[in-house]
């Protein structure tokens, strides 16, 4: 991969304040490209992270929405507009946790964890698209109309119990972005996926904060590590580069091996 591969492309990342979207944005930077920093909550952190991005001679610009809501799609595409000039990449990143037991499940929480993780990306992509079709493919730039990156979880794959409305989401993403990378294809967006195991970020805080957390949870990874955000912001940076142009409706699994049936190690 070309150190630079990401020169002169123009990318959204959503819920890129901290964690995942935080180490993609930054890594988007140093790979050249010019990053809309898209935060719900966390204003000083976006802003902390564009001034960095700057500070290291990169292209970052703060902007304030809400994936969930079709206006705060519509606000984050106007601001591509204003500040970059258009798009070429889209990472669906932004997402939240809201646990419980499946009879416990408030439709409250049912409904926050399906709008923001399945309805905001699904929002986001199909503002994407449109801003794709808009602008015309210019091969100086990349040799695909757009690419979108969508960021899923192991728990499209994994039942989760306790985390029923999680993985319905996930699961749903899963076939969102396949289905769409089968209908697009033909015009040259390329739609993937990454689904993370278990990154050391603000959502999960609880299962590797602790000692007791730590050990149960690296009994799930048979390659002995928990992940760090970079790890699947580079397989991101690959994705939305020229390198995996022959990569299409792929998920990329960036997990240490979570799921291989690690229970199964022992031989069953
Ligand atoms: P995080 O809590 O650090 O990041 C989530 C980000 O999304 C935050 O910046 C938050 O402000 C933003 N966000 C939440 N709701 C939003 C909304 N309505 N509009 C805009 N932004 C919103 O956690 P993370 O681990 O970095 O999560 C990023 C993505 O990675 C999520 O989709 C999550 O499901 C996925 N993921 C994480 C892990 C993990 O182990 N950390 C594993 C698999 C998948």
């Amino acid at each position: 991969m070309s150190d630079r591969s990401l020169r002169g492309q123009r990318a959204l990342v959503t819920g890129a304040s901290s964690g995942i979207g935080e180490a993609i944005a930054r890594a988007f930077a140093d790979a050249g490209a010019s990053v809309l920093v898209n935060y719900r909550s966390g204003r000083d952190d976006a802003e902390r992270i564009v001034r960095e991005i700057r500070e290291k001679g990169g292209r970052g610009v703060p902007v304030h929405a809400d994936v969930s809501k079709p206006e705060g799609c519509r606000r984050l595409f106007d601001a591509v507009q204003q500040e970059l000039g258009g798009i070429d990449i889209v990472v669906a990143n932004a997402g939240i946790q809201r646990d419980a037991a499946f009879t416990d499940l408030t439709l409250e929480d049912w409904r926050q964890v399906i709008d923001v993780n399945l309805t905001g990306q699904f929002l986001c992509a199909q503002e994407a698209v449109r801003c794709f079709r808009r602008q015309g493919l210019d091969t100086a730039r990349s040799r695909a109309l757009g690419k979108i990156v969508f960021t899923s979880s192991v728990h499209q794959a994994i039942p989760w119990a306790g985390h029923s409305n999680y993985a319905s989401a996930k699961g749903g993403l899963k076939l969102l972005m396949e289905t769409m990378a089968q209908e697009l294809a033909s015009e040259k967006i390329r739609v993937n996926a990454i689904a993370p195991g278990a990154i050391k970020t603000a959502i999960n805080r609880e299962a590797w904060e602790s000692e007791a957390g730590r050990k149960r949870l690296l009994e799930l990874i048979p390659y002995g590590r928990i992940g760090e955000p970079e790890d699947v912001a580079k397989v991101a940076v690959w994705l939305a580069s020229d390198d995996s142009d022959y990569v299409v409706g792929t998920t990329m699994f960036v997990d240490g091996g979570m799921t291989l049936y690690p229970a199964f190690r022992e031989g069953g």
